[in-house]
Protein backbone atom coordinates (compact mmCIF):
# COMPACT_ATOMS: atom_id res chain seq x y z
CA UNK A 1 0.00 0.00 0.00
CA UNK A 2 1.23 3.60 -0.87
CA UNK A 3 1.19 6.68 1.04
CA UNK A 4 -1.10 7.89 -1.25
CA UNK A 5 -3.62 4.68 -1.14
CA UNK A 6 -3.70 4.72 2.52
CA UNK A 7 -5.37 8.25 2.59
CA UNK A 8 -7.95 8.03 0.18
CA UNK A 9 -8.59 4.44 2.03
CA UNK A 10 -9.42 6.70 5.29
CA UNK A 11 -10.60 9.54 2.55
CA UNK A 12 -13.53 6.79 1.94
CA UNK A 13 -13.91 5.89 5.72
CA UNK A 14 -14.35 9.13 7.00
CA UNK A 15 -17.23 9.73 4.02
CA UNK A 16 -18.84 6.82 4.86
CA UNK A 17 -19.56 8.27 8.54
CA UNK A 18 -20.95 11.26 6.91
CA UNK A 19 -17.88 13.20 7.16
CA UNK A 20 -16.35 15.76 4.35
CA UNK A 21 -12.58 14.57 3.75
CA UNK A 22 -10.17 15.96 1.43
CA UNK A 23 -6.69 15.46 0.65
CA UNK A 24 -4.98 18.63 1.49
CA UNK A 25 -1.99 20.88 1.21
CA UNK A 26 1.55 19.97 -0.30
CA UNK A 27 0.39 16.67 -2.17
CA UNK A 28 -2.48 18.66 -4.24
CA UNK A 29 0.07 20.67 -5.24
CA UNK A 30 2.61 18.06 -6.08
CA UNK A 31 -0.19 15.80 -7.91
CA UNK A 32 -1.39 18.91 -10.42
CA UNK A 33 2.27 19.22 -11.11
CA UNK A 34 2.82 15.48 -11.88
CA UNK A 35 5.49 15.64 -9.46
CA UNK A 36 5.57 12.34 -6.76
CA UNK A 37 4.44 13.65 -3.19
CA UNK A 38 6.18 13.25 0.24
CA UNK A 39 3.28 12.58 2.03
CA UNK A 40 -0.48 12.59 2.14
CA UNK A 41 -2.23 14.83 4.14
CA UNK A 42 -5.75 14.25 4.89
CA UNK A 43 -8.48 17.50 6.14
CA UNK A 44 -11.76 16.90 7.33
CA UNK A 45 -14.23 18.19 9.41
CA UNK A 46 -14.57 15.44 12.03
CA UNK A 47 -13.19 16.60 15.10
CA UNK A 48 -10.32 14.80 16.14
CA UNK A 49 -12.41 12.78 18.99
CA UNK A 50 -14.42 11.48 16.05
CA UNK A 51 -11.49 10.31 13.88
CA UNK A 52 -9.86 8.34 17.04
CA UNK A 53 -13.67 6.45 17.30
CA UNK A 54 -13.65 5.53 13.79
CA UNK A 55 -9.94 4.57 13.63
CA UNK A 56 -8.72 1.62 15.76
CA UNK A 57 -5.17 2.61 15.44
CA UNK A 58 -4.07 6.44 16.16
CA UNK A 59 -1.79 8.63 17.52
CA UNK A 60 -3.06 11.36 19.48
CA UNK A 61 0.33 13.50 19.52
CA UNK A 62 -1.38 16.87 17.87
CA UNK A 63 -5.54 16.51 19.08
CA UNK A 64 -5.24 19.85 20.52
CA UNK A 65 -4.38 21.32 17.60
CA UNK A 66 -6.58 19.30 15.24
CA UNK A 67 -4.28 16.80 14.32
CA UNK A 68 -4.34 12.71 14.55
CA UNK A 69 -2.05 10.72 13.36
CA UNK A 70 -4.35 7.44 11.44
CA UNK A 71 -2.10 4.11 11.38
CA UNK A 72 -2.84 1.79 8.35
CA UNK A 73 -0.78 -1.08 7.77
CA UNK A 74 2.30 -0.22 7.85
CA UNK A 75 1.43 3.52 6.73
CA UNK A 76 0.98 7.06 8.67
CA UNK A 77 -1.26 9.61 7.78
CA UNK A 78 -2.03 12.78 9.03
CA UNK A 79 -5.57 13.43 9.30
CA UNK A 80 -6.30 17.38 10.73
CA UNK A 81 -9.95 18.63 11.62
CA UNK A 82 -10.63 21.97 9.02
CA UNK A 83 -8.92 25.14 11.31
CA UNK A 84 -7.99 28.43 11.64
CA UNK A 85 -4.92 29.63 13.61
CA UNK A 86 -5.23 32.53 15.92
CA UNK A 87 -2.92 34.60 18.00
CA UNK A 88 0.30 33.72 16.72
CA UNK A 89 1.80 35.51 20.07
CA UNK A 90 5.05 34.85 19.17
CA UNK A 91 5.48 34.49 15.15
CA UNK A 92 6.18 30.18 16.02
CA UNK A 93 3.31 28.73 17.59
CA UNK A 94 -0.51 29.79 17.09
CA UNK A 95 -2.00 30.18 20.72
CA UNK A 96 -5.01 28.78 19.76
CA UNK A 97 -7.06 27.05 17.42
CA UNK A 98 -10.17 27.10 16.25
CA UNK A 99 -12.17 24.75 13.87
CA UNK A 100 -13.64 25.33 11.46
CA UNK A 101 -14.39 24.59 7.53
CA UNK A 102 -12.11 24.01 4.59
CA UNK A 103 -12.47 27.46 3.15
CA UNK A 104 -11.06 29.10 6.43
CA UNK A 105 -8.47 25.96 6.39
CA UNK A 106 -7.53 26.85 3.36
CA UNK A 107 -6.72 30.62 3.84
CA UNK A 108 -4.58 29.83 7.20
CA UNK A 109 -2.24 27.64 5.24
CA UNK A 110 0.92 29.49 3.80
CA UNK A 111 1.14 29.90 0.10
CA UNK A 112 -1.30 29.82 -2.51
CA UNK A 113 0.07 26.69 -4.39
CA UNK A 114 0.02 25.04 -0.90
CA UNK A 115 -3.92 25.99 -0.18
CA UNK A 116 -5.69 23.45 -2.46
CA UNK A 117 -7.78 20.56 -1.69
CA UNK A 118 -8.61 17.91 -3.61
CA UNK A 119 -11.42 15.37 -3.82
CA UNK A 120 -10.44 12.02 -4.94
CA UNK A 121 -13.43 10.29 -6.40
CA UNK A 122 -14.78 12.84 -8.13
CA UNK A 123 -11.18 13.88 -8.90
CA UNK A 124 -11.96 17.92 -8.48
CA UNK A 125 -9.68 20.27 -6.90
CA UNK A 126 -11.21 23.08 -4.22
CA UNK A 127 -8.96 25.92 -4.57
CA UNK A 128 -10.02 28.60 -2.44
CA UNK A 129 -7.09 30.86 -2.96
CA UNK A 130 -6.07 30.71 -6.53
CA UNK A 131 -3.51 28.34 -6.18
CA UNK A 132 -4.19 27.25 -9.57
CA UNK A 133 -3.54 30.34 -11.79
CA UNK A 134 -0.45 30.21 -9.88
CA UNK A 135 0.98 26.78 -10.14
CA UNK A 136 0.53 27.54 -14.02
CA UNK A 137 2.40 30.84 -13.32
CA UNK A 138 4.81 29.31 -11.52
CA UNK A 139 4.50 31.58 -8.88
CA UNK A 140 5.23 31.13 -4.89
CA UNK A 141 2.11 33.89 -3.42
CA UNK A 142 1.31 33.91 0.76
CA UNK A 143 -2.42 33.54 1.08
CA UNK A 144 -3.36 37.09 2.03
CA UNK A 145 -1.36 40.24 2.95
CA UNK A 146 2.85 39.20 3.09
CA UNK A 147 3.58 40.90 6.18
CA UNK A 148 0.81 39.70 8.11
CA UNK A 149 1.01 36.05 6.96
CA UNK A 150 5.16 36.59 7.53
CA UNK A 151 4.29 38.39 10.88
CA UNK A 152 2.15 35.23 12.17
CA UNK A 153 4.88 32.92 11.73
CA UNK A 154 8.39 34.14 10.16
CA UNK A 155 9.76 30.40 9.28
CA UNK A 156 7.12 30.78 6.46
CA UNK A 157 10.53 33.46 4.67
CA UNK A 158 12.27 30.17 4.62
CA UNK A 159 9.78 28.08 3.20
CA UNK A 160 9.28 30.78 0.72
CA UNK A 161 12.16 29.81 -0.94
CA UNK A 162 12.66 26.47 -0.28
CA UNK A 163 9.95 25.94 -2.65
CA UNK A 164 11.14 28.27 -5.06
CA UNK A 165 14.17 26.23 -5.30
CA UNK A 166 12.17 22.69 -5.24
CA UNK A 167 9.91 23.76 -7.81
CA UNK A 168 11.70 26.22 -9.54
CA UNK A 169 9.15 28.89 -8.95
CA UNK A 170 9.57 32.86 -8.82
CA UNK A 171 8.48 34.53 -5.43
CA UNK A 172 5.80 37.11 -6.01
CA UNK A 173 6.99 40.81 -6.39
CA UNK A 174 5.26 41.67 -2.38
CA UNK A 175 5.76 38.47 -1.24
CA UNK A 176 9.79 38.86 -2.00
CA UNK A 177 9.48 42.58 -0.48
CA UNK A 178 7.77 41.74 2.61
CA UNK A 179 10.56 38.59 2.79
CA UNK A 180 13.52 41.07 2.87
CA UNK A 181 11.75 43.97 4.75
CA UNK A 182 11.21 41.16 7.56
CA UNK A 183 14.09 38.92 7.12
CA UNK A 184 16.09 39.61 10.54
CA UNK A 185 13.13 38.70 12.56
CA UNK A 186 14.07 35.18 11.02
CA UNK A 187 16.26 34.65 14.61
CA UNK A 188 12.90 34.54 16.20
CA UNK A 189 12.41 31.14 14.94
CA UNK A 190 14.17 28.37 16.38
CA UNK A 191 17.26 26.69 15.75
CA UNK A 192 15.61 23.38 14.52
CA UNK A 193 13.08 24.79 12.18
CA UNK A 194 15.70 26.84 10.88
CA UNK A 195 18.26 24.28 10.05
CA UNK A 196 15.26 21.90 8.83
CA UNK A 197 14.52 24.23 5.93
CA UNK A 198 18.23 25.16 5.11
CA UNK A 199 18.97 21.71 4.65
CA UNK A 200 16.12 21.02 2.39
CA UNK A 201 17.58 24.37 0.51
CA UNK A 202 21.41 23.34 0.32
CA UNK A 203 20.86 19.81 -0.61
CA UNK A 204 18.54 20.28 -3.24
CA UNK A 205 20.01 19.82 -6.76
CA UNK A 206 18.91 23.56 -7.24
CA UNK A 207 21.08 24.89 -4.23
CA UNK A 208 22.67 27.99 -6.27
CA UNK A 209 19.86 29.34 -6.99
CA UNK A 210 18.39 29.05 -3.49
CA UNK A 211 21.58 30.61 -1.61
CA UNK A 212 21.19 32.77 -4.27
CA UNK A 213 17.95 34.30 -2.59
CA UNK A 214 18.89 33.66 0.77
CA UNK A 215 21.55 36.04 0.04
CA UNK A 216 19.10 38.48 -1.52
CA UNK A 217 16.58 38.35 0.82
CA UNK A 218 18.91 39.09 3.65
CA UNK A 219 18.12 35.94 5.13
CA UNK A 220 21.39 34.16 5.12
CA UNK A 221 23.38 37.24 6.94
CA UNK A 222 20.30 37.18 9.52
CA UNK A 223 21.52 33.38 10.17
CA UNK A 224 24.87 33.65 10.25
CA UNK A 225 25.65 36.88 11.18
CA UNK A 226 29.05 38.39 9.90
CA UNK A 227 28.71 36.42 6.50
CA UNK A 228 30.19 38.98 3.91
CA UNK A 229 29.40 40.06 0.37
CA UNK A 230 32.75 38.40 -0.78
CA UNK A 231 31.81 34.89 1.00
CA UNK A 232 28.17 34.66 -0.41
CA UNK A 233 29.73 34.62 -4.15
CA UNK A 234 32.44 32.56 -3.16
CA UNK A 235 29.81 30.13 -1.44
CA UNK A 236 26.88 30.28 -4.35
CA UNK A 237 30.45 29.33 -6.93
CA UNK A 238 30.87 26.52 -5.23
CA UNK A 239 27.63 25.30 -4.85
CA UNK A 240 26.01 25.31 -8.38
CA UNK A 241 29.89 22.94 -8.69
CA UNK A 242 29.10 20.50 -6.43
CA UNK A 243 27.19 16.95 -7.58
CA UNK A 244 23.27 16.99 -7.75
CA UNK A 245 23.12 14.36 -4.12
CA UNK A 246 24.94 15.95 -1.30
CA UNK A 247 24.45 15.77 2.48
CA UNK A 248 24.20 18.87 4.60
CA UNK A 249 27.22 19.02 6.06
CA UNK A 250 29.43 18.92 2.61
CA UNK A 251 26.70 21.65 1.27
CA UNK A 252 27.51 24.22 4.56
CA UNK A 253 31.07 23.24 4.17
CA UNK A 254 30.60 24.28 0.29
CA UNK A 255 28.47 27.39 1.70
CA UNK A 256 31.58 28.63 3.89
CA UNK A 257 34.17 27.55 1.29
CA UNK A 258 35.50 31.00 1.61
CA UNK A 259 35.75 31.31 5.02
CA UNK A 260 37.89 30.71 7.94
CA UNK A 261 36.78 27.41 9.64
CA UNK A 262 36.64 28.57 13.11
CA UNK A 263 33.92 31.51 11.79
CA UNK A 264 32.13 28.78 9.91
CA UNK A 265 31.90 26.34 12.95
CA UNK A 266 30.31 28.87 15.24
CA UNK A 267 28.22 29.99 12.73
CA UNK A 268 27.12 26.51 12.27
CA UNK A 269 26.50 26.13 16.02
CA UNK A 270 23.30 28.64 15.80
CA UNK A 271 21.98 25.39 14.14
CA UNK A 272 22.36 22.89 16.68
CA UNK A 273 23.44 20.40 14.59
CA UNK A 274 24.48 16.64 16.01
CA UNK A 275 28.37 16.60 16.82
CA UNK A 276 28.84 14.05 13.94
CA UNK A 277 27.64 16.71 11.52
CA UNK A 278 29.78 19.56 12.74
CA UNK A 279 33.03 16.43 13.22
CA UNK A 280 32.28 16.24 9.47
CA UNK A 281 32.19 20.12 8.58
CA UNK A 282 35.07 20.99 10.21
CA UNK A 283 37.51 17.93 8.69
CA UNK A 284 36.24 19.30 5.38
CA UNK A 285 37.24 23.13 6.10
CA UNK A 286 39.86 22.28 8.18
CA UNK A 287 41.25 20.11 5.18
CA UNK A 288 40.66 22.51 2.30
CA UNK A 289 43.70 22.57 -0.01
CA UNK A 290 45.48 19.52 1.03
CA UNK A 291 44.91 17.02 -1.75
CA UNK A 292 46.56 19.77 -4.36
CA UNK A 293 49.95 19.20 -2.62
CA UNK A 294 51.72 16.85 -4.92
CA UNK A 295 54.33 16.08 -2.16
CA UNK A 296 52.12 14.61 0.53
CA UNK A 297 53.65 11.92 2.13
CA UNK A 298 52.81 8.58 1.00
CA UNK A 299 51.50 8.65 4.81
CA UNK A 300 49.78 11.28 4.99
CA UNK A 301 47.75 10.41 1.48
CA UNK A 302 46.85 6.74 3.06
CA UNK A 303 45.75 8.91 6.46
CA UNK A 304 43.70 10.81 4.64
CA UNK A 305 41.89 8.13 1.95
CA UNK A 306 41.19 5.94 5.06
CA UNK A 307 38.94 8.93 6.33
CA UNK A 308 35.01 8.16 6.37
CA UNK A 309 34.53 11.88 4.95
CA UNK A 310 37.50 11.58 1.90
CA UNK A 311 35.03 11.37 -0.70
CA UNK A 312 33.36 14.53 0.40
CA UNK A 313 36.39 16.59 0.82
CA UNK A 314 37.47 15.51 -2.90
CA UNK A 315 33.99 16.35 -3.80
CA UNK A 316 34.11 19.89 -1.95
CA UNK A 317 37.94 21.07 -3.65
CA UNK A 318 36.58 19.99 -6.69
CA UNK A 319 34.30 22.02 -6.72
CA UNK A 320 36.31 24.85 -4.77
CA UNK A 321 38.81 24.37 -8.26
CA UNK A 322 35.95 24.56 -10.69
CA UNK A 323 34.93 27.86 -8.93
CA UNK A 324 37.97 29.30 -9.13
CA UNK A 325 39.21 28.45 -12.36
CA UNK A 326 37.91 27.64 -15.69
CA UNK A 327 38.22 24.54 -17.83
CA UNK A 328 40.61 21.49 -16.45
CA UNK A 329 43.36 24.31 -15.31
CA UNK A 330 41.64 24.22 -11.84
CA UNK A 331 40.73 20.04 -11.55
CA UNK A 332 44.51 19.32 -12.77
CA UNK A 333 45.98 18.85 -9.23
CA UNK A 334 42.92 16.27 -8.76
CA UNK A 335 43.59 14.56 -11.69
CA UNK A 336 46.89 13.92 -10.90
CA UNK A 337 46.23 12.75 -7.55
CA UNK A 338 43.63 10.09 -8.72
CA UNK A 339 46.47 9.14 -10.89
CA UNK A 340 48.74 8.38 -7.16
CA UNK A 341 45.95 6.59 -5.83
CA UNK A 342 45.46 4.50 -8.82
CA UNK A 343 48.66 3.53 -8.70
CA UNK A 344 49.18 2.84 -5.06
CA UNK A 345 47.09 -0.53 -6.33
CA UNK A 346 44.98 -2.52 -3.75
CA UNK A 347 46.41 -1.87 -0.55
CA UNK A 348 44.98 -1.93 2.96
CA UNK A 349 44.69 2.04 4.29
CA UNK A 350 45.03 1.68 7.58
CA UNK A 351 46.47 -1.96 8.27
CA UNK A 352 47.10 -2.83 12.44
CA UNK A 353 50.15 -1.45 13.80
CA UNK A 354 53.17 -4.12 13.43
CA UNK A 355 53.37 -3.69 17.63
CA UNK A 356 50.95 -2.34 19.92
CA UNK A 357 51.56 -0.99 23.24
CA UNK A 358 52.46 -3.97 24.94
CA UNK A 359 54.67 -4.96 22.80
CA UNK A 360 56.21 -1.63 22.79
CA UNK A 361 57.26 -1.83 26.81
CA UNK A 362 58.70 -5.46 26.28
CA UNK A 363 61.05 -3.71 23.89
CA UNK A 364 61.56 -1.20 26.76
CA UNK A 365 59.52 1.91 26.03
CA UNK A 366 58.59 3.66 29.47
CA UNK A 367 54.71 3.85 29.38
CA UNK A 368 53.57 7.90 28.98
CA UNK A 369 53.50 10.60 26.38
CA UNK A 370 56.63 9.68 24.78
CA UNK A 371 55.59 5.73 24.05
CA UNK A 372 52.81 7.61 22.21
CA UNK A 373 54.98 9.56 20.41
CA UNK A 374 57.36 6.31 19.23
CA UNK A 375 54.15 4.15 18.56
CA UNK A 376 52.80 7.11 16.00
CA UNK A 377 56.25 7.55 14.35
CA UNK A 378 56.70 3.37 14.26
CA UNK A 379 53.19 3.79 12.90
CA UNK A 380 53.84 6.46 10.01
CA UNK A 381 56.82 3.99 9.09
CA UNK A 382 54.62 1.43 8.39
CA UNK A 383 52.15 3.28 6.02
CA UNK A 384 55.19 4.60 4.25
CA UNK A 385 56.21 1.07 3.19
CA UNK A 386 59.64 1.46 5.65
CA UNK A 387 58.38 -1.23 7.56
CA UNK A 388 56.66 -4.43 6.54
CA UNK A 389 56.93 -6.79 9.17
CA UNK A 390 56.87 -7.67 13.00
CA UNK A 391 61.07 -8.47 13.41
CA UNK A 392 61.56 -5.37 11.30
CA UNK A 393 59.64 -3.08 13.41
CA UNK A 394 61.37 -4.42 16.44
CA UNK A 395 64.67 -3.53 15.12
CA UNK A 396 63.53 0.11 14.24
CA UNK A 397 62.22 0.28 17.71
CA UNK A 398 65.18 -0.50 19.62
CA UNK A 399 67.11 2.33 17.34
CA UNK A 400 64.57 4.50 18.41
CA UNK A 401 64.62 3.91 22.21
CA UNK A 402 68.68 3.54 21.86
CA UNK A 403 68.88 7.09 20.14
CA UNK A 404 66.01 8.91 22.41
CA UNK A 405 67.53 6.90 25.72
CA UNK A 406 69.48 10.61 26.57
CA UNK A 407 67.33 12.96 25.53
P1 LIG B 1 6.75 19.02 1.26
O1 LIG B 1 6.48 18.45 -0.07
O2 LIG B 1 8.13 19.53 1.40
O3 LIG B 1 6.31 18.15 2.41
P2 LIG B 1 4.42 20.55 1.94
O4 LIG B 1 3.76 21.65 1.19
O5 LIG B 1 3.70 19.27 2.06
O6 LIG B 1 5.85 20.35 1.32
P3 LIG B 1 4.55 20.53 4.81
O7 LIG B 1 5.53 21.22 5.67
O8 LIG B 1 4.55 19.06 4.75
O9 LIG B 1 4.75 21.15 3.36
O10 LIG B 1 3.14 21.07 5.24
C1 LIG B 1 1.91 20.60 4.67
C2 LIG B 1 0.97 21.77 4.40
O11 LIG B 1 0.66 22.44 5.63
C3 LIG B 1 1.52 22.84 3.50
O12 LIG B 1 1.32 22.52 2.14
C4 LIG B 1 0.73 24.06 3.94
O13 LIG B 1 -0.55 24.07 3.38
C5 LIG B 1 0.60 23.84 5.43
N1 LIG B 1 1.70 24.45 6.20
C6 LIG B 1 2.83 23.86 6.62
N2 LIG B 1 3.61 24.70 7.30
C7 LIG B 1 2.95 25.86 7.34
C8 LIG B 1 3.24 27.14 7.92
N3 LIG B 1 4.37 27.36 8.58
N4 LIG B 1 2.33 28.11 7.76
C9 LIG B 1 1.17 27.90 7.10
N5 LIG B 1 0.85 26.73 6.53
C10 LIG B 1 1.74 25.72 6.64
MG1 LIG C 1 4.36 17.64 3.19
Amino acid sequence: MTNKQAAITIIKQLRRNGFQALLAGGCVRDMLLGRRASDYDVATNARPEDVIGIFPRTLKVGAKFGVVIVLNKDRQVEVATFRTETGYADGRHPAAVKFSSAEEDARRRDFTINGMFFEPFQKEVLDYVGGQTDLKKKIIRTIGEPAERFDEDYLRMLRAIRFSTKLGFKIEPQTWSAIRANAEKITRISAERIAIELESILTHPNRATGVSLLLESGLASAVFDGFGAEDAKFAVAVLGQLRKGVDFALALAGFFAACQTKFAVEKCRILKLSRSRYKHIKFLLDNRGKLLDERMSLADLKKILAEPYFRDLYELQRAIQKATLPGRKGVAPLIKLRRRIKSLGDIELRPSPLLNGHDLIRLGAVPGPGLGQLAEEMYIAQLEGILKTASQAEKWVQKWLFEHKNR
